[in-house]
């Protein structure tokens, strides 16, 4: 029964089905959004209605944390109740604070490069296990974090209720009141949940992990690409954005020899070609296990010329926590090394 698996609605149901008033959910839930450890905190409801109704607080146990000193970014290895382990990464920018977490311990996606996809799937998370890694991390630094993205461990679309109900709870005004505009949902494209999710949220943002632009360099580092190829993959980009007239990320990690040459540029540049679209070239964080390495600077600068003078808007990521292994599961791969 933790109170950060439900949605105001559901709290409600809960507790009038105990008998008590509709108004003690809503208390319930301000106070969880809070990052309240125990509900002996939650100060004006009566005990009572936990011992009735079974509610208690289930927040994630921070078990590592690393501290960036360059840029003060955090990086969580938090355990949950029953021993798995996931990571969400805190960091500091203009705009405000901003959470970067996962959905499921482990992925089952298998993408060649990426380190959670190494080790498999464990479980899925639930919604307040995805909800949890933002109240510890406010609870930890004393901050408010304003801008949510699901990309740490895990493919949220192969979790998507969850996710959903997580989605909702964080947008909730009686709650952390999170914009929907400041949700970055990123996948490795699952085509029908692209659908789906444009449909459900059209006001959060998408990102699509690309890497590549033919299917067959594609399907080697991605197995995703088996059962759904680019041009399904983009077509159902393309009605994501004519549906919610939103700008589609892609993301594309610069892998040295494997897809960072002018040719592949020049291809994503007609493959992208009149879509709504940004490309974040990522430089790739090395995991050794994968034998890929990153492109060099020069590489991934010229590769987002090539792509700007084609038309197509690009950026390469800036790198926060260089120096603690912030990026893509690392912590947690260590951990269990
Ligand atoms: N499963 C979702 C979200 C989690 S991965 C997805 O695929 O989008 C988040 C992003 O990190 C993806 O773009 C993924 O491809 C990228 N990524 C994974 N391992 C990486 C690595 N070693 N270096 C750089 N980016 C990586």
């Amino acid at each position: 029964m933790n109170i950060l698996n439900y949605e105001l609605l559901e709290l409600e149901n809960i507790v009038t089905d105990a008998g008590f008033p509709k108004f003690r959910a809503k208390q319930i839930f301000t106070w969880a959004s809070k990052g309240v450890s125990d509900v002996s905190e939650m100060k004006n409801v009566p005990a009572e209605v936990f011992k009735k109704t079974g509610l208690e607080v289930g927040l994630p146990k921070i078990i590592n944390l690393q501290v960036s000193k360059l840029d003060g970014t955090r990086k969580y290895l938090y355990e949950l109740s029953d021993g798995k382990t996931i990571e969400s990464v805190f960091m500091r920018y203009k705009f405000g604070n901003s959470i970067c977490v996962s959905s499921q311990a482990g992925c089952r996606m298998g993408c060649k490069f990426c380190a959670s996809g190494l080790l498999g799937l464990d479980r899925n998370l639930t919604s307040g296990e995805i909800y949890g890694q933002i109240l510890a991390a406010e609870r930890d630094t004393g901050e408010r974090i304003s801008h949510i993205v699901v990309m740490g461990t895990g493919e949220p679309f192969d979790n998507y209720d969850n996710l959903s109900g997580f989605i909702r709870t964080v947008n909730d005004k009686n709650g952390l009141n999170i914009g929907m505009r400041n949700i970055t949902v990123s996948t490795c494209g699952i085509v029908p949940m692209i659908d789906r999710f444009a449909e459900d949220f059209t006001q959060v943002n998408l990102a699509i992990s690309l890497h590549n632009s033919t299917d067959e360099e594609r399907s080697e580092l991605m197995p995703v690409n088996r059962s759904y190829s680019i041009d399904v993959l983009i077509e159902a980009c393309r009605r994501y954005t004519e549906k919610t007239s939103r700008r589609v990320t892609f993301e594309y990690t610069l892998v040295r020899g494997k897809n960072d040459d002018e040719k592949h540029a020049e291809n994503l540049a007609r493959l992208l070609k009149g879509i709504l679209c940004h490309v974040n070239l990522i430089p790739l964080n090395t995991v050794d296990e994968t034998g890929y390495s990153a492109s060099s600077k020069q590489t991934a600068s010229a590769f987002r010329e090539t792509l700007e003078k084609r038309g197509i808007p690009a950026t390469v990521r800036r790198e926060l926590g260089d120096d603690i292994d912030a990026a893509c599961g690392q912590l947690r791969l260590n951990s269990k090394r």
